[in-house]
């Protein structure tokens, strides 16, 4: 594609906080009230997202032609910062409501597909993106559930899919699947599948470590009866074009864990004006300072990187397909940095950090999940290293 077919229209214009802007003060603050129950309850966020819909932050990247505002990479990055500001969860539910699994029908799914995962979307339906197996994890291309196409076009789904972000509860699925048994990567094509179709059975969610009120499950395919019309992306290069896609989602991931670090960063400074030890603000101690200031320059530093990816995809009409290595640069970066940053944050709060009461030991452990999912950070210095090496820098 040309760089001005990549381009869309949008209604947005080129403000950077106008999808943001749609988010409201009093839905974030009760978000991030009801972000405790969701973790102790291990429960789905159903009315907080129908909510976060309502505003129409979610689809928002799909064209003005489709029934989206067209929204840049860069907007719906700004919202997801804001929203996982108050709460991760919800975050991640607008990453994959515009990029990832929704982008990639939003690009290559036909008219009706287009159609039907935007009104479900805008309804509160976070669209699922299905790559993961049991033995296929960082080594995706090795994925063996199969798509078998008989003689008159028809197709039959077999296999199994692991944590996949919004299962049971979503109703679309971009599955990741092998064609008639064609080795490698080439063999990998991308097909819709919906929850209430006969053929796909739901395993136990598990009580995961973090990020709890959005799930974490299961698929298994067993004859899986779809049409031709259910194929997003055809094998040859369907797994070339998805995995160009998915990187707007590890960036949008990459904004979460930023987010998470800066809130916990916030808690901290607050805590460290007012808790007094030995008659004086604990943060007038210049180890605390210092400690302070290492995690600003952390979030800070890890925030422009993100913004510079965003804006470089935008730039060049990538808005779906932000270059792969500064984006595994940006992923790396901030996903390490929210480790850290929360961690120090926990460590300022003392005996109350470690305490469950205060949302501070949740955040550690929300932000755990980034180095593992969506390209773990082993994975992602591979690709970096691999680029690294064959450009020699000679400025
Ligand atoms: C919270 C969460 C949400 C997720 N959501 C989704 C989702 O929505 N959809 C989906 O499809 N998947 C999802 N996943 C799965 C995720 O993408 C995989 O966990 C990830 O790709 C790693 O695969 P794995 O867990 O099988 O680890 P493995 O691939 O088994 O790796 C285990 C360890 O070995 C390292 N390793 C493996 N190969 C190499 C290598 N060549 N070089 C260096 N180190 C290596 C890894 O970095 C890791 O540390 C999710 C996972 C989590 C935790």
């Amino acid at each position: 594609m040309s760089v001005d077919e990549n381009r869309v229209a949008s209604s947005l214009g080129d403000d950077p906080d106008a999808l943001s802007a749609l988010l409201r003060r009093e839905s974030l603050i009760s978000w991030a009230a009801q972000a405790r129950q969701w973790d102790r309850e291990n429960c789905f966020a159903r009315e907080a997202i129908r909510e976060l819909a309502s505003t129409g932050v979610m689809g928002a990247t799909f064209s003005v032609q489709d029934g989206g505002v067209g929204a840049s990479l860069r907007q719906v990055l700004e919202a997801v910062r804001l929203a996982s500001l108050h709460t991760g969860v919800l975050g991640r539910v607008i990453v994959d409501s515009n990029l990832g699994p929704a982008a990639m029908i939003a690009t290559y799914g036909n008219e009706a597909m287009r159609h039907e995962v935007l009104a479900a979307t805008r309804n509160g339906d976070k669209p699922a993106i299905a790559i993961t197996e049991p033995d296929a994890g960082s080594a995706a291309a090795d994925l063996t559930t199969t798509v078998h196409r008989d003689a008159t076009g028809n197709l039959s789904v077999t296999g199994q899919k692991k944590w996949i972000t919004g299962a049971p509860e979503s109703r679309h699925y971009v599955v990741f699947a092998r064609f008639n048994a064609i080795p490698g990567s080439r063999g990998i094509g991308l097909v819709l599948a919906r929850k209430e179709q006969r053929g796909i059975e739901f395993g136990v969610v598990p009580r995961m470590m973090g990020m709890r009120g959005l799930p974490e499950g299961s698929l298994t395919f067993d004859n899986l009866s779809l049409s031709q019309d259910d194929v997003i992306l055809q094998p040859g290069d369907g797994f070339k074009r998805g995995m160009e896609i998915y990187n707007s989602q590890r960036l949008g991931a990459a904004m979460v864990a930023c987010s998470v670090a800066e809130s916990a960063l916030n808690m901290a400074v607050e805590y460290a004006r007012t808790r007094r030890q030995f008659g004086r603000p604990i943060g007038d101690n210049q180890g605390l300072r210092w400690m302070l200031a290492d995690m600003a320059i952390d979030v800070e530093t890890a925030l422009a990187y993100l913004r510079r990816v965003a804006d470089n995809a935008d730039r060049s009409g990538n808005r779906f397909s932000p270059d792969p290595v500064e984006v595994a640069m940006a992923k790396i970066k901030c996903a390490e940095m929210a480790i850290r940053v929360t961690n120090g944050a926990l460590q300022v709060f003392g005996a109350r950090g470690y305490d469950t009461e205060l949302p501070v030991e949740r955040l550690c452990r929300d932000a755990r999940m980034f180095t593992i999912a969506g390209g773990t950070a082993e994975m992602l210095r591979n690709l970096v290293g691999k680029a690294v090496l064959s450009h020699a820098r000679h400025d």
